[in-house]
């Protein structure tokens, strides 16, 4: 695809941390709640080490009545941080407005958020008003669906606005149903980014993937693991009463814990084959698990509807018709006979367990 070509040009960001070929490293809390929070958070996190800050002023909520974020006030809070701190600033964007305001600001680094990329109009609006600023660095969040294609599309659109400081962030895909992580990694679309462009700078966000605060180490050294060239990890001096996303942000002195501990491995970057076919092994097992989780969930609804009606629990014709129908189905699939029959059969029987169970 034509449209493609060109983000095989960009080239990596050099930013500060990254000296040495560290990962990069943006922290901060996930919303600029008032100066003293913001303050605090950059003082602690500067002292750990940390040379990007990042901090939400405009917050996308997928529900009406969230907290929305402080607005145009906070950019003279991350102002302060650069005054005082020395970091470099970090913030995203989804309007014409907040981009105006953001470079008003003299913000180092805009990002787009997973709503935003999702969203070709917006992005190139935005797009239009970055022209002109070649110096600015942005990076492009993937969109909360998982197409490669929409997330290419965005970065394309603020390439050919001029911007060649470009990056993308990982932060993983809504999807339906219960799963461990708040959105799942499907780590292929990020490696499939990295094929099309190999040169651009591709960082993991392990916050909003995992969405607890637990997942956020062994993420993040997954990530590196793969390749990543960094992580933004939202960092809050106090989690518990974070106005957004209070369960996976960390405190500083956590997240100094996880940069200590996180291995930084030589090696080709998205080289090592293997560690790829694990790890879509790995996406597919979650995947499966949530599956059987959500069929579960059905049969018990089932069970109880027998129950209120008087219905036996197993009914024979039922239970025929429907291995009959799944055997043909996997034979399309490619699974053979005795596989499908066995692992029907091995979930039936726990549907009916629990069935019994009520
Ligand atoms: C964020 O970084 O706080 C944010 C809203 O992220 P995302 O766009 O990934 O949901
Ligand atoms: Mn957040």
């Amino acid at each position: 695809m034509g449209t493609r070509m060109t983000l095989q040009d960009i080239a990596p960001l050099s930013l500060p941390g990254m000296e040495s070929g560290m990962p990069l490293v943006i922290a901060g809390p996930c919303s600029a709640e008032s100066e003293q929070q913001t303050l605090d958070a950059a003082r602690a996190l500067k002292a750990i080490g940390v040379k990007v800050f990042r901090a939400g002023v405009w917050k996308p909520r997928t529900m009406p009545g969230g907290f929305e974020g402080m607005g145009d006030q906070a950019l003279g809070w991350l102002q302060k941080v650069k005054r005082e701190t020395g970091m470099m600033v970090a913030t995203e964007v989804a309007t014409v407005d907040h981009v105006r305001a953001a470079l008003d600001a003299g913000i180092d680094i805009l990002w787009m958020g997973a709503r935003t990329s999702a969203n070709p109009f917006a992005m190139q609006d935005i797009a239009d008003v970055l022209h002109g600023h070649e110096e600015l660095i942005v990076l492009v969040k993937n969109p909360v669906n998982p197409d490669l294609d929409l997330w290419l599309g965005a970065l394309q659109r603020i390439h050919n606005a001029g911007i060649t400081r470009l990056g993308a962030v990982h932060r993983g895909f809504s999807s339906a149903g219960e799963h461990m992580y708040r959105n799942d990694p499907q780590w292929h679309i990020p490696f499939e980014l990295r094929r099309l462009a190999p040169g651009m700078t591709i960082l993991c966000d392990p916050s909003h993937i995992g969405g607890k605060r637990e997942f956020v180490g062994p993420l993040s050294q997954s990530a590196l693991d793969m390749g990543f060239d960094g992580l933004m990890i939202e960092s809050h001096c106090n989690p518990d009463q974070a106005l957004s996303d209070s369960a996976q942000q960390v405190t500083p002195s956590v997240l100094k814990d996880v940069l200590e501990h996180l291995v930084v491995r030589s090696g080709a970057p998205f080289d090592d084959e293997l560690v790829l076919l694990r790890q879509q092994i790995d996406d597919c097992d979650h995947e499966l698990l949530a599956v059987l989780a959500r069929r579960m969930s059905v049969a018990r609804e089932i069970g109880r509807f027998k129950r209120a009606n008087n219905l036996r629990v197993v009914q024979p014709a039922r239970y025929q018709d429907m291995i009959k129908a799944r055997i043909e189905e996997g034979d399309h699939l490619g699974l053979s006979e005795d596989f499908t029959q066995r692992v029907m059969q091995a979930i039936h029987e726990e549907s009916v367990r629990q069935q019994l169970e009520l």
